[in-house]
């Protein structure tokens, strides 16, 4: 799987440096994403040993408290990683959540006569007066 990505990566670094950085980010989702399945494909066999053994354990007459707890703290931690890499992936799905404070701030429009930036929704420009359009 991870060569597969790299061949993505490289496939990507070769392309239009404008798209890159978004494309990045879907590869980067993408790869989290087959990390969160694995990840939860690891929790649901962790949960399936820990009944089989569970299982096991009462039918032999010689349950083992410790022995479940270790295989249930392995499953806590393999969902906490899950916990981590859902939150790690929603914050590249979206990005302007994270940066909307600073896309506010950089609201700003262009006077089509002189290039002069002017704060969004200016109707004209604040240096050479022209009309802005939308
Ligand atoms: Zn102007």
């Amino acid at each position: 799987m991870a060569d597969l990505f790299g061949k993505i990566k490289k496939g990507i670094d070769k392309g239009i440096n404008i798209a890159s950085q978004k494309s990045g980010e879907l590869v980067e989702a993408g790869k989290l994403q087959t990390q969160i399945m694995s990840l939860k494909s690891d929790r649901k066999n962790g949960i399936n040993d820990l009944g089989k053994l569970t299982y096991d354990m009462l039918k032999s007459d010689s349950f083992e408290l410790e022995i479940l707890e270790e295989k249930f703290k392995a499953i806590i931690e393999i969902e906490r990683e899950i916990e981590e890499k859902e939150e790690a992936k929603n914050s590249v799905d979206k990005p302007e959540q994270k940066s909307s404070d600073e896309a506010e701030e950089k609201a700003v429009i262009f006077c089509p006569n002189c290039g002069a930036e002017n704060p969004a929704g200016a109707v004209f420009c604040a240096k050479c007066g022209t009309k802005m359009t939308e």
